[in-house]
């Protein structure tokens, strides 16, 4: 049977990856979620883009730079690499309207909800945003990934339930990262396509859409 992939592979950051801490603004505060680059090492395996799309207005509260975020994400790809698993890219938005460091105060089109870091991935990546999924634990993720067209997938790693994240809808709610991947693992096939479809823009799924 034809495998039917997506293009691409969307995660947050925080509360999919790597523990929700609150505010994450130093390197020994980061903490893989447990099966969480086991299951990024089986995204790489079946060639699939993963990349990361994640909010970081600590920097704009002045919590920490834009070289130190950098670091953080250095220590992220090194703590994957020890279990075999790789990030083909990481997209960030260091803004917030509120925020206090003057230089990194504005509204800005990249912050889930808007769609501008996906929409970046998909100009410098040339795939189709309809043909990725994104994994979230929030309801800013849900909301851009339904806005962008992507299949949205809920982890209850983090912040969000599917009750927390309303009125957002996520197409599929699962317990974590690992049993996300295996999901779409499993829809790498004709009929798990037609199936991965029908969730798309269907509306509220709650209970249906979770992987026995
Ligand atoms: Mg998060
Ligand atoms: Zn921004």
């Amino acid at each position: 049977m034809t495998k039917r992939l997506p293009s691409a592979v969307f995660l947050d950051r925080d509360g999919v990856i790597n523990e929700e801490v609150g505010l994450l603004y130093r390197t020994d505060q980061l903490r893989l979620i447990p099966g969480a680059a086991q299951a990024i090492r089986k995204l790489n395996a079946l060639n699939l883009p993963v990349i990361v799309v994640t909010n970081q207005s600590v920097v704009a509260h002045g919590l920490c730079t834009e070289e130190t975020l950098a670091g953080i994400h250095e220590e992220l790809k090194r703590q994957l690499a020890e279990q075999g698993a790789s990030l083909s890219a990481i997209y960030y938005c260091p803004h917030h309207e509120d925020g206090e460091v003057a230089e990194y105060r504005r509204a800005c089109d990249d912050r889930k909800p808007g769609i501008g870091m996906l929409q970046a991935a998909a100009a410098d990546f040339g795939f189709q945003l309809q043909d990725c999924v994104l994994i979230g634990d929030r309801r800013g993720d849900m909301e851009a990934g339904r806005a962008a067209g992507c299949l949205t997938i809920l982890v209850e790693t983090g912040f969000a339930t599917p009750v927390t994240c309303q009125p957002a809808v996520p197409d599929r709610v699962c317990r974590d990262l690992a049993e996300a991947v295996d999901f779409i693992a499993r829809n790498g096939d004709e009929a798990g396509r037609v199936e991965l479809k029908s969730f798309n823009g269907l509306g509220p799924s709650f209970g249906v859409g979770k992987v026995e």
